[in-house]
């Protein structure tokens, strides 16, 4: 008896904490198994048919109470994959699905208070956001343990770049390629199922970015009209994640944790190198981008200008 409960524990564990009565079966288990795992309290049920243990959180509980998978951004925060600034659950259900019981999935979630990371994703407590499964992309599909409460790779993906603005949609493929999350292959198949409003965005992929914040100023400075090079050299330092206008460094700090005392000395030296190779550097943070962009655009403008201007006076001064 205590193998069979603890074999259904290992099967939950590969199904990632939530499976449903069938995929169980399908792996190898038996209608006695699942009894007495019930009754040891392995398997709680979580809707008519679909089980979880105690490895499920938050998220693939009020996924699966809503009648629905784990979709669109909440999908992608699971692999680490940028995610933009929407921090609701996002769920997709069947075309069919009715009574989703909105408000009792509003009720839970992770509270505000609670610091984000790579590692900490749930989402906030309020109403998700539904997503409606569309038969035509099952084409993106590739089976998976997880089939039955997270959305597969491709389709999440696809997913969270017509639920974003255009500069987070991009920055999540750059992630997802950068991650290997999807290969090149499957981003070509992506673009194929886009609408043709957002194919556009293909030509501004970059998967050499080091983060979604740094993709979002990318995209702005370029569509701003200014020539960006990404990942640039200086000797003596790690690379620079942009450079702008072939005049200054940018480098932008995306961990909001980003602090320890190696760290920050690293970052003073690699100002100092990027001088020292005749070139101003800036540095920005989150806020810099999101809260006070047109200052911060002001900033980057003026810089570039006069480091260009001061670069055109040394050519034309007599040596
Ligand atoms: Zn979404």
């Amino acid at each position: 008896m205590a193998d069979d409960v603890s074999r259904i524990h290992q099967l939950m564990m590969v199904s990632g904490g939530v499976a449903s009565r069938s995929t169980l079966l399908s792996l190898g288990a038996t209608a006695r198994m699942i009894d007495r795992a019930r009754s040891a309290q392995i398997l709680q049920s979580v809707r008519r048919g679909i089980y979880a243990s105690a490895e499920a959180d938050l998220d693939q509980r009020r996924a699966v109470r809503l009648g629905g998978k784990v979709a669109c951004l909440s999908a992608l925060r699971r692999h680490r994959i940028w995610a933009g600034t929407d921090t609701r659950l996002h769920v997709c259900v069947r075309r069919s699905a009715h009574d989703l019981h909105i408000d009792e999935a509003a009720r839970v979630g992770a509270p505000a208070t609670i610091q984000r990371s790579d590692t900490n994703f749930i989402a906030d407590r309020g109403a998700p956001r539904v997503h409606w499964q569309r038969s035509e992309l099952r084409e993106l599909e590739s089976p998976s343990y997880q089939g039955d409460w997270l959305m597969p790779p491709l389709i999440s993906l696809r997913q969270a770049v017509v639920c974003q603005n255009e500069e987070h949609a991009i920055a999540s493929i750059d992630s997802a390629l950068r991650t290997r999350f999807v290969t090149e292959a499957q981003i070509d198949r992506l673009f194929t199922q886009l609408p043709a409003r957002l194919r556009h965005l293909r030509a501004e992929i970059d998967a050499t970015a080091d983060s979604g914040n740094e993709t979002v100023v990318r995209v702005r400075l370029r569509r701003a009209g200014f020539v960006v090079e990404t990942q640039f050299p200086i000797p003596g330092t790690s690379k620079f994640d942009l450079l702008i206008d072939g005049v200054v460094t940018l480098d932008v700090d995306s961990k909001r944790w980003h602090g320890d005392d190696g760290q920050i000395s690293w970052d003073f030296d690699k100002t100092l190198c990027s001088f020292a190779a005749g070139l101003p550097s800036l540095r920005i943070l989150p806020r810099h981008i999101y809260e006070s962009w047109p200052r911060t655009l002001a900033i980057i403008s003026r810089t570039v200008f006069e480091a260009k201007e001061l670069r055109d006076f040394r050519r034309m001064r007599p040596r």
